[in-house]
């Protein structure tokens, strides 16, 4: 019998939380270096991320690439990446929203000032 989807990911859950650890284990400082995830745009540590070709992708994506992979919801990394578009441009508005409010939290700490 073929594995449900929550079965397929309940199992790479498992994986790829192991690799995060082997790689803190062989590198302790890759769980404090950050890189730019290409998939999700977010910034992510070092640890547990994989590279595929061209693509470093964080443990987060490294674990959504797995499942679909087993899934065979697409068999190529290029197919996540497109498919991570939408979520890599929520990242960078999820930025600019954070500048944003802080740029609002510097103005009213200077008025709570006055
Ligand atoms: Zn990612």
């Amino acid at each position: 019998m073929a594995k449900s989807k929550e079965e397929v990911i309940e199992e790479m859950q498992k994986v790829v939380e192991q690799m995060r650890l082997d790689d803190i284990e062989d590198n302790p400082d890759s769980a404090n270096e950050y890189f730019q995830c290409d998939a999700c745009g977010q910034e992510a540590p070092l640890a547990g991320s994989i590279q595929y070709g061209q693509y470093r992708l964080c443990n987060d994506c490294v674990l959504l690439a797995e499942v679909g992979f087993e899934l065979k919801q697409f068999s190529d990394i290029q197919e996540l990446i497109d498919k991570m578009d939408d979520k890599r441009l929520e990242a960078d508005c999820e930025f600019l929203k954070q500048e944003q409010q802080r740029g609002i939290q510097g103005l009213l700490d200077k008025e709570s000032l006055n």
